[in-house]
């Protein structure tokens, strides 16, 4: 039998049936969202910024309504949804922080929160987040990535490997996950497990699963370049079409390795958890933001909005967030707007840089290297814990700065450095030290994790 034709197959049933159906039964309009968004991109930007508008006004109409905290920071402001029609009109609303969002939680809903999905993250500024997304920002952000990997020929029930720091999805839906991923031939290997027998297995699973797409942190898949092309193991026939790289800077360095070991271009997209996906790149290289339904402003110094090529915080109105409401959100990430159009046609506007977002590896006393998020997520899960620094000296001296809602006891103390020393390794002296403030870096933004240590 001629696999290639399984394979087209394959993509094609969960592409045209399985998805769609599950999709449907989650109360999920991905499929539409995905038309819609499939024929927005080659609108013009002047149709696009229209399109925008007309969202926006309808957005803010809703949530004036439904969540309890804009209704009232309207009314404060002697503010109706009708004074708010054009992005420049935003101005006139505050932004949102991640201590906004942590203060008014239940406020922010624009409905029953149960009903929505939970979801918690370090960020890249170290202050926890637990935040909630409705089924309509889900289905969003799913369409959004979809529409992105179309674009490297990259389908529905490809195979992908996503290679992703994050174990929050595991709990109760661990189960159904499983199932679903591998139905759509998504495969989740643990970015923050990374040590050399990891990696050797990462590599084998690789050669077995042969995915279209990579998806995960540009420090990992790097490292794994790396790691294939010490052992002399060549990955160029598997077929992979592009690695999607997100979450943090893309090195040029780190892009020639990737390219050259993988042997398909590398595309970088920006989004979090948080902020959702906002850009992602194009075969003509431009980073086009999601703007049918993403607002993306530049703010300066004194937290006034910037003009296109100038430099400075991006800050995020999301117009799928009518359940959760995210308006002028502060991403703590640096970048700017280009006015140049894009080759590729796509009337999307483009972010022309994005800086400001690292995520470092760190070293255990075996002097293996270890993601750095292995190490935040024992602590950004602790609801006593506001805010964290991690500090690596040496490779048997590592600082753990906390600011913490009331001083620490000392069973969370020594579960905190018991739990650094299985990651670190049990030689490595760990020093808590408990601070009224962590001081941020001159953008306003915290950098969570700090290495002395040259590799
Ligand atoms: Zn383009």
């Amino acid at each position: 039998m001629n696999k290639p034709v399984m394979t087209s197959f394959y993509t094609q049933l969960v592409s045209n049936v399985l998805f769609r159906l599950h999709e449907r039964l989650k109360g999920h309009s991905t499929y539409a969202m995905l038309a819609r968004l499939e024929q927005s991109q080659w609108l013009t930007a002047e149709q696009i910024a229209n399109e925008q508008q007309r969202r926006l006004q309808a957005f803010i109409s809703e949530i004036s309504h439904k969540s309890p905290y804009y209704q009232q920071l309207l009314k404060t402001r002697g503010l109706t949804a009708s004074d708010i029609n054009t992005v420049a009109d935003l101005q006139k609303l505050p932004f949102l922080t991640k201590q906004l969002i942590t203060d008014n939680q239940q406020a922010l809903c624009s409905g029953p929160q149960q009903q929505l999905q939970r979801y918690n993250t370090g960020g890249s500024s170290g202050v926890p987040l637990i935040f909630y997304m409705g089924k309509q920002r889900v289905s969003h952000d799913v369409a959004a990535k979809l529409r992105a990997t179309r674009w490297w020929d990259v389908d529905i029930g490809d195979p992908e490997v996503v290679l992703w720091g994050s174990p929050i999805e595991l709990g109760k839906q661990d189960r159904i996950k499983k199932i679903r991923d591998s139905l759509f031939r998504s495969y989740l290997l643990p970015a923050f497990e990374f040590t050399p027998a990891h990696i050797e297995a990462y590599l084998q699973q690789l050669q077995q699963l042969k995915p279209k797409m990579l998806f995960g942190y540009p420090s990992v898949i790097h490292q794994l370049a790396l790691a294939a092309e010490a052992r002399q193991l060549s990955l160029a026939q598997l077929g992979i079409k592009v690695v999607f790289v997100t979450s943090e800077m893309l090195f040029e360095h780190q892009r020639q390795v990737i390219e050259r070991v993988f042997a398909c271009p590398v595309a970088n997209g920006y989004g979090a958890r948080d902020a959702g996906f906002i850009a992602h790149q194009c075969p003509a290289g431009s980073l086009h933001i999601s703007a049918e339904d993403i607002i993306v402003e530049i703010i300066g110094d004194n937290d006034q909005v910037l003009p296109v090529g100038e430099s400075g915080e991006i800050v995020i109105t999301h117009l799928q967030t009518q359940a959760f409401p995210f308006v002028r959100y502060r991403t703590g990430d640096m970048g700017r707007l280009s006015s140049e159009p894009c080759q590729c046609g796509r009337g999307l506007p483009v972010l022309a840089q994005v800086s400001g977002r690292t995520t470092d590896f760190m070293l255990t006393t075996a002097g293996d290297k270890l993601h750095a998020l292995s190490l935040i997520y024992v602590l950004r899960d602790l609801e006593e814990i506001r805010q964290f620094k991690i500090i690596q000296h040496s490779l048997t001296d590592v600082e753990v700065q906390l600011v913490a809602v009331a001083p620490l006891s000392s069973s969370l103390a020594e579960q905190i450095i018991s739990q650094f020393k299985q990651r670190l390794g049990a030689d490595c002296n760990i020093t808590l030290k408990q601070l009224d403030t962590i001081a941020s870096l001159r953008n306003g933004k915290h950098r969570y994790v700090e290495s002395k240590m040259d590799y």
